[in-house]
Order: structure tokens, then sequence, then C-alpha cells
């Protein structure tokens, strides 16, 4: 019983959040209620002054008021959040505490004046002491047992007094009194338990509001992140871009924007698989995250290309050397699950505001200056410079020039032999385009061909290079093929094909003696449509080559797909085979798998004599580039194919004597 009644008034530890509601309110509402007390002590004081001694009407108010005062200062400079729950409680149970002391004290003090004074004095003190208690219950509601300890002390003992008092008028108001304070006490529990519910349901409400906006914010997160890598991923580094730009515009600071490509990681892909490749690309992330400043933002924009925004660059002098390092620290090997490979990583850089003003604008310009590194300099780095503006400008304007030209007039074909270095015959002739414009000079062929394909040309350009194609194989021996590039607009349409193949029956050069190279990335355009052409080709005798094998995109994929007689491995594999391992193996693993798919293997961009030698241990026999010889005329081709006599399979080759 008395345990029970001592914990009644105990403030509970297990509840440390509605303790904290309870004495945020009190903070306020105890100094309100201090205030009152006081005020109301001062208004008896005046009304007995006189009449009591002065021990009553100057010493009580003059303690009770400092210490209310001195109390209501303390809560309301006190800071609930700053507080532990420990405190909290300790200080709601010293507020239990001040109301044991200060009621009792409060009540004895308002009786000891009833022996003074008038009985209008007598009704200033029934008043004082009902009116007074109300407002301090209600005060105290928050902490029902303060509010309680209070009715009872104070109200309670008054009750008592005046009911054994002499004059019936004051026994009538302790009635009501006591019937007053009993409705308070039901209130106050009522409303202390409303209080209590209302803290709990705000509790669970901020609980689950919290536990809401973690899981949004773990969703933005997610949103925001490429799952392999762990880094930003496209989306959140165009969000990035766009307020980095906004920011520079305002302070007029540059702003680098990269793209970065790893070069034969798809093959690496379809060698050792797509765990490995997966493995390649969180590994690729750790050693650029690791190598780049903080303030460097890095991201996957997906596939093996990665972002980079760049505040404060400094010089180009500075961001090249840069890029140079992040490239030389990709080439080193990379350890994976079951092997270790190595990969080159192509990058190029546009930078804010002089490449462009707007996000897309920079990134298609850094996407430029990647593929012109890939195209020109693989493996390297490449900043959008004034240069390359003029060579988009210079792309339109060529398309322009296109439309009005002579094709038949201006157009010619240049040949540059396919050798077998195992008999040193001259196995085919690629045939490659040239337009030559009085206005605009020469163009470069893979300018002038985009530019074709771009502008809708291209079918009209490969008839006239065809007809002046099979116009000059006419005059080659029998065992020397052509080999024709198509444009991936050729091989998208099965009609335009049918064309090309009634152009073939039409000469004298036989269907079996040509070779058509088409490149992934035309395949992939339009599988069904471009499978269609592929197959026409092949019924009519003629057979197909997968060119700049490496360069594309999905790679072994489609070579299972489509059935080809040839790839042939691009030339920028070649460029550093002497030096590169990765490129040494890529091409070693190409050529091992066309032997198993019984495909011929054709090695382009040869140049020089060490790498001649080493593809040829490596087993590739079949060599195009410089090293033998440059793109020629048709005329030049029968006087190369006389010097080499090559019905007699006997070559004279460069450098070099069989
Ligand atoms: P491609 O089909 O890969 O042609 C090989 C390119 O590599 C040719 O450039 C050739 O001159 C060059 N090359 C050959 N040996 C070496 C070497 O040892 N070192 C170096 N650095 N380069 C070498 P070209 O003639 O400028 O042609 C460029 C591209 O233009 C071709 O690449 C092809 O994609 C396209 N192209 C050329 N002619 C035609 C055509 O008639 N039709 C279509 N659709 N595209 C063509
Ligand atoms: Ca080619
Ligand atoms: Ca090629």
């Amino acid at each position: 019983m008395f345990d029970s009644i001592i914990s009644f008034f105990r403030v509970p530890a297990d509840t440390p959040t509605l303790n904290r509601a309870r004495y945020k309110a009190l903070t306020t509402q105890i100094p309100l209620m201090y205030t009152m007390v006081a005020i109301n002590m001062v208004a008896l004081s005046f009304t007995l002054f006189g009449d009591a001694p002065p021990t009553l009407t100057i010493l009580g108010p003059a303690v009770l008021v400092p210490v209310a005062l001195i109390r209501s200062a303390a809560l309301l400079r006190s800071d609930v959040s700053a507080l532990s729950n420990k405190e909290v409680r300790s200080k709601l149970n010293s507020v239990v505490i001040f109301s044991i002391l200060l009621g009792p004290l409060f009540v004895f003090w308002s009786l000891a004046l009833f022996r003074f004074g008038d009985a209008y004095a007598h009704i200033h003190i029934a008043f004082f002491v009902c009116i007074t208690s109300l407002v301090c219950i209600n005060c105290l509601t928050p902490l029902r047992q303060s509010a309680i300890i209070l009715a009872v002390s104070s109200i309670g003992a008054s009750v008592i007094y005046l009911a054994i008092g002499d004059i019936p008028v004051f026994k009538i108001i302790a009635a009501n009194m006591a019937m007053v304070v009993g409705a308070m006490i039901f209130m106050t529990m009522r409303t202390a338990k409303n209080f209590t519910d209302l803290v709990e349901k705000q509790d669970i409400l901020s609980d689950q509001s919290l536990k809401l906006k973690a899981l949004n914010e773990e969703n933005k997160r997610l949103a925001n992140l490429d799952s392999l890598t762990q880094l930003p991923n496209r989306r959140s580094y165009f969000a990035e871009l766009k307020q980095a730009i906004n920011q520079c515009e305002k302070t007029s600071e540059r702003l680098v924007v990269g793209i970065l490509d790893l070069d034969g990681f798809k093959l690496v892909n379809d060698l050792f698989g797509h765990p490995t490749g997966d493995q390649l690309l969180i590994q690729v992330g750790r050693r650029l995250r690791i190598m780049l400043d903080d303030h460097i933002c890095l991201a996957r924009l997906g596939g093996d290309e990665f972002g980079l925004i760049m505040r404060h660059p400094g010089s180009d002098k500075e961001l090249l050397r840069l890029g140079r390092d992040i490239c030389h620290t990709l080439r080193a090997p990379f350890q994976l699950r079951d092997t270790t490979t190595n990969v080159a990583a192509s990058l190029g850089f546009a930078s804010y505001p002089a490449a462009g003003l707007t996000a897309d604008i920079l990134f298609e310009r850094a996407d430029y200056a990647l593929c012109y590194s890939k195209q020109n300099s693989k493996g390297d780095v490449v900043l959008f410079s004034e240069e390359h503006e003029t060579i988009i400008r210079e792309v339109s304007s060529i398309a322009h020039r296109l439309k009005e030209a002579d094709l038949d007039q201006e157009l010619s074909v240049v040949y540059q032999p396919i050798i077998n270095t195992l008999d040193g015959t001259v196995t085919a002739f690629e045939a490659l385009a040239r337009w030559h414009n009085p206005i605009l000079g020469k163009i470069p062929p893979n300018v002038f061909i985009r530019s074709a394909e771009q502008s809708g040309m291209i079918s009209q350009l490969t008839v006239i290079l065809f007809a002046k194609a099979l116009q000059a194989a006419s005059q080659w021996p029998n065992d020397v093929n052509l080999s024709f590039n198509l444009s991936s607009f050729d091989i998208c349409s099965p009609e335009h094909i049918m064309r090309l193949l009634a152009m073939v029956e039409n000469s004298p050069v036989p269907a079996n003696r040509i070779i058509f190279e088409i490149t992934e990335t035309a395949v992939m355009q339009d599988f069904e449509r471009a499978d269609e052409s592929l197959t026409r080709i092949r019924r009519m005798g003629a057979s197909i080559a997968l060119d700049d094998f490496g360069t594309g995109f999905s790679s072994l994929s489609y070579v299972q797909r489509i059935k080809i007689d040839r790839l042939k491995i691009d030339g920028s594999f070649i460029q550093n085979i002497e030096t590169d391992a990765a490129s040494q193996d890529i091409v070693r693993a190409v050529a091992n798998l066309c032997r198993n798919l019984k495909l011929q293997c054709i090695i382009e961009g040869v140049e020089t004599k060490p790498q001649l030698e080493l593809l040829e241990r490596m087993g590739c026999n079949l060599i195009q580039g410089y090293y033998f010889a440059k793109p020629m005329s048709e005329a030049d081709t029968l006087k190369y194919l006389d010097n080499t006599d090559n019905s007699k399979h006997v070559i004279a080759y460069p450098n070099r004597s069989f």
C-alpha cells in the first residue's frame, strides 16, 4: 500500500518521452503559476496590512515571492533538449517535492491570516485560497501527482479549517470547495491521461515519420547509386552536373566534364565471363576513387563508361596531366577472381564555359573528345578544343557539299592488299573510298561516309564506289578477292543489298570473290534486317567479314549469332602490341577463337616488322597494313600484282626475304 502510494508520487523512469513532454509543458506553466500566486499573495497582504502582524503580511510574501521568482527564472531558462532523460526525471521529482513543501506552507500562511481582519477580509482569504489553488492545480496538470498534492494539501486543509469553524457561511463555502476540489481532481486525472495519450501518440507518429524519413533517404541514396560499383549513377551525375554549372554561372568559375571509357572491356567480358567483367568494373571504380581528390565527382554512367566533374580544374596542362595519370593508373594489371587482366582507358574532357554552357552540350563535347581519343590516340586523354569545333562545323558543310557534288566524277577508290604471310600472296584488296571535292579538297573517308550516312546519301555513294571496285577487281587474277566496306545503312536495307548483288551478277567478277566488310554496330542497329541481308549475301556465294573487331559494343555474342567467314582485328590493338600485354592477350585470345570457330582472322594496321613477327608467332597470317602497302590506285594494284606475281604465290616482302 505504502509502496504503491510512493510509486504514484514518484515520476516513472520508463516513460522518457512523456517525462520530457511533461517537463517541457511545466517550464512555461509553473512560472505562470508562481506569478499568479505572488500577485495574489501581495493583494491579500495589502487587504490585511495593519490588521495582521507584519510577520505575516510582510514576511510571508517576502519569503515566498523571491522563492517563486528564482524558481520561475530557473524553469524558463532550462533547455529540455539539452537534458538527459535522467536529469529530466530528477527535475520532475523536484517539482513534486516543491509541491509537497510549498503547498502546506502556502495554506498555513493563508489560514494564519484568518485570525485577523473583518468579514470582508475573511471572504478575500477564502477567495484567495480557492482561486489560487485552482490556478495551481490547472498549471500542474501535466504532472498529476503535483496537482493532486496541491489540491489535497491546500484546499483540503482550508475546507477542514472552515468546516470546523463557527461561521455558517464558511461551512457552506467549505462544502462548496470540497465539491469543487473533488471535481477538479477528477478533471485533472482525465486531462493528465489525455496528455499522456497525446504524447504517446505523438511519440509513435514521430517514430514512424523518422522511419519513413530514413526509408526515403535510403531509397533516394539507392536511386542515385550504381549498385555494382557503389559510385553515383548516371542520374545523380547529371543532377550534380546541372547544379555545378548553376554555381559556376554565378561565380564565373571553370568546370570540366570528363568521360572515361575502357578499351577492350567488352572483350574481357566476353572472354572471361560477366562476373569477371563486373569485378573489373568494381576495381576500376575503386582505383579511380582512391586516386582522385574528394572534390572530383566520379560516377559510373553505365557499361564501362565513367563520368567525372571537376571543379577548380587548374590549367589545361594540369588537366591533361591528371587525365594521363588516370589512364596510366588504369593500365596497371587488375587481379581478378581467376585471371589477371590489363585494360586501357580513353578519356575525353570538355570545359565550361569554353566548350559549352549547358550540361547536355558539355557532355556531348566530352563524348566527342572521347571518340576522338579512341579513334586517334587510343588509351589517352583529349580535351575538346577549337580544332574539334571546326571539325564539327566542317562535317555539316560536308553534308551540304556532298549533295551538290558530281559524285561519279569526284569519288574514287583505292585498294590496300591483304597478304597471306604463309605463302606471300595477296589474298584480297580492300576497297577504300576517296573523295576529292574542288572546293573542300580531300576529305577523309570516315568523315564523308558519316556525313553521307547522316544525310541519307550513303546508298547512292555505295553503288558508285562498288561499281568502281568491281571494275578494278575484274582485272585481278581469280585468286585475288575484293573486300568491300558496307555501311550500317547498306545492310539494314535488304532491297539495297539485292541491288548490290545484282551488280555482282552483271559483272565478270564471280560472287565468291567478293567479301563484304560489316561492323558489329551496323548489325546491332537492326538485327532482323541485317540478318536478312547477310543471308542473301551468303546465298549468292559472297562472304562476310566482321570489321574493326574489338572496338564495338557486343563483340563475341554477335560472332556467334551472325554467320561470318572472317574477322578483322582492329588496328588499334596492334599499335602498341609489342609493349602492351593487354593487347597481346586480346589478339591471342581472338586468334584462338577464330581457329576454333574456323574463321579467317585478318589483322589490320600492321606497320612494323616487329609487329608482324610477333603476330606470326601468335599464328596470325592474314595481314593488312602500311608495312606491306598503303592503299593504292587501281592502276597501281595491277603493277603491285605484276611485281608479286600472285599466281605463282611469290611476293617481294619489303625489308624481308623469303
Ligand atoms: P577501315 O575499314 O577500318 O579501313 C582501314 C583503314 O585503316 C583505312 O583508312 C586504311 O587506310 C587504314 N590503314 C591501313 N593500314 C594502316 C596502317 O598500317 N596504319 C594505319 N594507321 N592505318 C592503316 P581509310 O582509308 O582512311 O578509311 C577509314 C575508314 O573509312 C574505313 O576504316 C572505313 O570504316 C571507312 N571507309 C572507307 N572506305 C569506305 C567505303 O567504301 N564504304 C564505307 N561504308 N566505309 C568506308
Ligand atoms: Ca574495312
Ligand atoms: Ca577496319
